[in-house]
């Protein structure tokens, strides 16, 4: 299988090659030249097969250019009962007759990113292996929270590779701060930066597009690379749980083979949800994926109106991974939606980077109408949310997956759907805390509380038991307390690289 660019502007390459680039030089981003559909007999024998054995299936459509048997390898190292918590990677907890929570939040760090960032390193180990790149590789990831503790974890320890992160210094909660700064491992290494997050995503995209910089390193004997969601390699993974939670949902009796399911996906990025589009096009039977966004609704605008617009305040919300206005693989997505018609994409997006927006064709608008419905939650609804769910169900979602449960219940009362429904949770309720406390107790029960207590006040209110990745933290050795300057990163690279 061969890999193209959305934007027409490279030639093709096959899987190792996208997933060593991470995005398609001159602008871009790497995209299945066709995607392989599913043989409907191969899809009824998956039923009730476990987690890795799907995802055999499916990888093995997409790294044709892997041996099997190294597929396999990966799956070992990433889908076992050491990282994950539960047998099943992704279990589905079922709310009621027509509603099913996917909780995605059972790897290491405690956020769905670990189900792509646990593979994905092994993917990019194996794809510099058969590339026969000789020079070492170093990792640079800007994160606000929760990408950079599930990229470390994924990365740690992995031959031939060194991962640095980057954080904005006291713009990250202090659990997450401490998630990050006591990794253990002998290839990682963790940078706190003074400004915020957009100034530490620019120094590390300056240093990416520093050609002479680059060539120094590469002198030296190290090659850059990066794992944020533009990254093929991290994509590919998702589509295996939308397999996973429909083939366990037709083992469980609870649909017959072919019945259709909806997907409530929270979005930002547009990763996840368009890894269900994937799955969607593959043959799983899909009827609608439905995209929830917080206050920063550009997608539920654009796909109201077919304008694509990022002139607005940005919302600082409960639910911060989902605070973005530039959604990256939308890119992918409209790829598919316009007939693979990259001289629209070039346009659209270049009109994005100059002016701030972009209109879509109606043609476009109608067709994605077809697939996927959008809806956003407000705070104030999200917060009502998790108290709500814990009222009706005794369950607890963190502030990310009630805003998907928020507007699955506005689709409902619109529609009158009542399709069997797959939830995404995005993350372990005890990631957001503070938020999740408050929701369910009120402002009170959180005043002058730190972290710690708010964790063991959750406990005794849920039921639960605090997650294992977020356990302990204050009692860890802080590893990293290296804090710099954003003009000051290169010398931090070099520093850490002993150059
Ligand atoms: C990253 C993240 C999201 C958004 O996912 P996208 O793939 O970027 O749309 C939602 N919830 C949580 C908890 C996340 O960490």
């Amino acid at each position: 299988m061969k890999y193209v660019s959305t934007r027409g502007n490279f030639d093709s390459v096959n899987a190792a090659e996208a997933i060593k680039l991470g995005m398609v030089p001159p602008g871009g981003l790497f995209v299945p030249e066709g995607i392989p559909v599913i043989d409907s007999k191969k899809l009824i024998s998956l039923a009730g097969k476990g987690y890795r054995e799907i995802a055999r299936e499916i990888l093995g459509m997409f790294l044709t250019d892997y041996l099997p048997e190294e597929i396999d390898e990966c799956i070992q190292k990433a889908y076992n009962d050491n990282n994950f918590d539960h047998p099943d990677m992704a279990p589905l907890y079922k709310l009621d007759n027509s509603s099913y929570v996917l909780e995605l939040w059972h790897g290491p760090t405690a956020a769905f990113k670990d189900m792509a960032l646990q593979i994905m390193p092994h993917f990019l180990s194996r794809a510099i292996e058969k590339l026969g790149v000789d020079r070492e590789t170093v990792i640079l990831v800007a994160t606000s929270g929760d990408t950079g503790k599930a990229a470390l974890e994924g990365f740690k320890n992995v031959p031939g590779i060194k991962i640095i992160v980057f954080y904005p210094y006291g713009g990250v909660s202090k659990v997450q701060e401490l998630q990050m700064t006591t990794t253990d491992g002998d290839n990682t290494y963790v940078v706190a930066v003074r400004g915020n997050f957009d100034d530490c995503q620019n120094a590390v995209k300056q240093v990416f597009g520093d050609e002479a910089y680059n060539s120094f390193l590469a002198e030296k004997g190290y090659e850059l690379s990066s794992a944020n969601s533009i990254n093929w390699g991290r994509l590919l993974p998702q589509i295996v749980y939308y397999f996973w939670a429909y083939l366990d949902l037709v083992g469980k009796k609870v649909v017959s083979q072919g019945d259709k399911v909806n997907f409530v996906v929270p979005t930002g990025n547009f990763g996840n949800i368009l890894a269900g589009y994937y799955a969607f096009r593959m043959g799983l039977p899909i009827n609608k994926l439905i995209c929830a966004s917080n206050e920063n609704r550009v997608l539920t605008d654009f796909f109201a109106t077919g304008t694509y617009d990022r002139n607005r305040e940005f919302i600082k919300t409960v639910s911060p991974s989902m605070d973005i206005l530039i959604s990256s693989n939308l890119e992918r997505f409209l790829f598919e939606m316009t007939g693979h018609d990259a001289g629209k994409i070039s346009e659209w997006l270049g009109q994005l980077n100059r002016e701030g927006q972009f209109q879509a064709d109606e043609n476009t608008r109608r067709e994605t109408e077809r697939i996927l419905s959008a809806g956003y939650a407000s705070e104030e609804e999200t917060l009502e949310t998790i108290r709500t769910v814990f009222e009706k169900y005794g369950y607890t979602v963190d502030t990310h997956t009630a805003v998907g449960v928020k507007v699955y219940s506005d689709y409902v009362r619109e529609t009158g759907d009542r399709t069997v429904t797959v939830l995404d949770a995005t993350a372990n309720p005890f990631k957001f805390n503070r938020a999740v406390l408050e929701a369910l107790k009120g402002e009170d029960a959180i005043a002058g509380k730190d972290e710690f207590e708010i964790l063991r006040e959750l406990e005794k209110i849920t039921g639960m038991e605090t997650h294992r990745g977020l356990k302990n933290l204050d009692s860890r050795p802080v590893k990293y307390d290296r804090v710099s300057d954003k003009g000051d990163i290169k010398k931090d690279i070099e520093e850490i690289l002993g150059l």
